[in-house]
């Protein structure tokens, strides 16, 4: 490729549209443009990063034996209504009508298409184990499209659904994923973890995210530092240990006490003087049909998710203002434990308390020296609350870490909500009907490259690792005028070509000056510059973007040199062995 043939619109200014620097960069580089909000093209040098990542993406899932197809942008309503999606899903959904009014959205994602294509074509246990694969564009109308590729409303992603016959096949199946993932995310240069997490809106019932460590990333992930326990925070389990009271705690009487407009945490313990810890919040929520009040100690937050779980809810909210009336007799902020007429759960922490302090069911009024059971009782106690830094691994109870995150792939394992919400069902051995089990496993393609670079950059632009770059190596001559110079680099460059290496030859009429500001802005991992006191003597330089000093190679010898050199900078992406994580 002939830079001056090529389309790479770069720019040295930051751009202010853009907050974080993979998507500042990716501007930057000509990789991508904004066509409207969430919405962008994706320029020549961004695709071919994106067709690498593709590539590697395809290599290793057909490794793992799933099976390539492609299903359509547009989706039948129908569909969505037997799953029972298209009234849960939301404004994430984009939904329209055709000109013969049948309704229809973008894909979001491909549960639906695949499980009736499933039940229209799979009908033995002869025909299972499968797994699908696609690399598709989505559609999701996200509430705040932004940081470019990273989460936009229009983007690719690879998506895979498994389907078995029974959960030992299922399991095999996710494992078989997972490692294709380890493989995927390490040959694309990621520093990543993957993480226990919840299943969202996709439903099921275990799920793991890939998570590129990046301190601006989005998510926030629990890691031990000892163990290889990760997980999501808002999945993090939290292990309280029940404790038993000192002999010398007596259990004091009960005591009511005026808080005049002391609602919030903060208000009551500055008034009483005493630490968070000495209190119970009691947050009234509606689950489902159900009014519930939840019990959390005064410094811990409500993890609103593991308590729909604990709940079996389809959905919890806090309850209005109104029923908060109803039930406790008191505006929000004086809601407490004693007295309720509602089912009461609590966080396990909430266990190991005596003599706290609740709100009075009574405006400005609080209760010290509330006790469980003898005050009153609690139906059921689970982990309720989010991890903070004092709780220990779940595991193995040594130290967590706190991190951030960038999500770039997640897998599911489904069970039977798809195939049995719509019949994708198969004739065992026996001669018996039954539900496939599935799995769906998903990887954003730009977010991968928008994550990669947010890892992988300098102040003089993008680092890509050599497997995911636009190009392998740049051929720089520094005067394009001197026969000399332009000769030996056209040599280098067609040298090269032959060999199969993906280079660019940067034969424009520029000053060095911004030849080299715009293959380190690119970020090209190999850099060949051809200048006329080099060739005098038949040297070239070479240098690679993530190192500081350059290399004097011998014309003759730079192929060879380069081959060697682009082998070492894979074999630093390679898959690690699997069974060793
Ligand atoms: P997020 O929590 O970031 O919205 P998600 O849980 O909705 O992600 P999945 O439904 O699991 O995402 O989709 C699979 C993968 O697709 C994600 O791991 C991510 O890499 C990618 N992805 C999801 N939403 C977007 C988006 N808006 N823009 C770019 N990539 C996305
Ligand atoms: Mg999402």
């Amino acid at each position: 490729m002939k830079f001056s043939e090529f389309f790479i619109p770069t720019y040295r200014e930051i751009p202010s549209e853009a907050e974080i620097v993979s998507h500042q960069l990716m501007l930057r580089a000509g990789m991508i443009r904004k066509l409207t909000s969430g919405i962008y093209t994706i320029l020549p040098i961004g695709l071919k990063c994106i067709r690498k990542i593709e590539g590697i993406i395809r290599e290793e899932m057909n490794r793992a034996g799933a099976i390539e197809l492609l299903m359509p942008a547009v989706q039948p309503a129908e569909l969505w209504k037997e799953s029972g999606r298209w009234d849960y899903y939301g404004r994430e959904l984009l939904r329209f009508k055709d000109r013969h009014g049948h309704e229809a959205c973008l894909g979001p994602t491909h549960e639906e298409i695949i499980t009736d294509l499933v039940r229209n074509e799979i009908h033995s246990y002869r025909q299972l184990p499968v797994n699908f694969y696609q690399i598709q564009t989505k559609f999701r109308d996200e509430t705040r499209p932004r940081f470019g590729m990273m989460r936009c409303r229009e983007f690719i992603m690879k998506d895979a659904y498994s389907f078995d016959t029974d959960e030992d096949g299922a399991n095999h199946s996710y494992e078989k994923m997972k490692r294709a993932y380890y493989r995927i995310f390490k040959r694309c240069g990621l520093d990543f973890r993957a993480v226990e997490a919840d299943s969202g809106t996709i439903g099921g019932s275990y799920s793991h995210e890939f998570m590129v460590l990046s301190d601006t990333g989005e998510d926030q992930i629990v890691a031990c530092s000892s163990c290889n326990y990760a997980a999501n925070l808002e999945k993090a389990e939290i292990k309280t240990e029940e404790t038993t009271p000192a002999p010398d705690i007596q259990l004091a009487p009960i005591e009511e006490i005026a808080t005049p407009n002391a609602k919030t945490i903060e208000e009551v313990t500055t008034f009483l003087g005493i630490p968070p810890n000495r209190l119970v919040k009691t947050l009234i929520v509606r689950s489902d049909e159900e009014t519930v009040a939840v019990l959390i100690r005064g410094d811990h937050e409500l993890n609103e998710i593991k308590l729909k779980n604990f709940l079996d809810a389809k959905e919890i909210e806090l309850a209005d203002e109104k029923t908060v009336m109803d039930i406790t007799n008191a505006p929000v902020g004086f809601a407490g434990p004693v007295g309720l007429k509602v089912r009461i759960v609590a966080d396990m922490a909430v266990k190991n308390m005596v003599n706290f302090v609740t709100g009075g069911n009574k405006k400005d009024l609080h209760l010290k020296n509330v006790n469980l059971e003898r005050d009153f009782h609690v139906d059921r106690f689970g982990d309720l609350r989010f991890i903070t830094p004092e709780d220990k691994c779940p595991r193995c109870g040594k130290e967590i870490r706190f991190l951030r995150g960038i999500e770039v792939g997640h897998i599911f394992k489904l069970g039977t909500k798809y195939s049995e919400a719509m019949k994708a069902v198969f004739l065992d051995e026996e001669g018996n009907e039954r539900p496939c089990i599935m799995g769906c496993y998903g990887i954003g393609v730009g977010r991968c490259l928008s994550a990669a670079i947010e890892q992988n950059n300098d102040e003089d632009g993008i680092i890509l690792p050599v497997s995911i770059a636009p190009f392998e190596v740049i051929v720089l001559p520094l005067q394009i005028h001197d026969p000399s110079v332009s000769k030996a680099a056209k040599t280098i460059y067609e040298e090269l070509n032959k060999e199969g290496i993906d280079v660019i030859f940067d034969d424009r009429d520029e000053r060095p000056g911004v030849k080299f500001k715009d293959a380190d802005l690119i970020g090209i991992p190999v850099r060949i510059t051809v200048g006329v006191r080099g060739i005098k003597k038949g040297e070239v330089e070479v240098k690679l973007r993530n190192e500081k000093e350059t290399k004097t190679v011998p014309v003759d010898r730079c192929s060879s040199f380069i081959k060697e050199t682009l082998n070492n900078l894979y074999h630093e992406v390679s898959p690690i062995n699997p069974e060793l994580l």
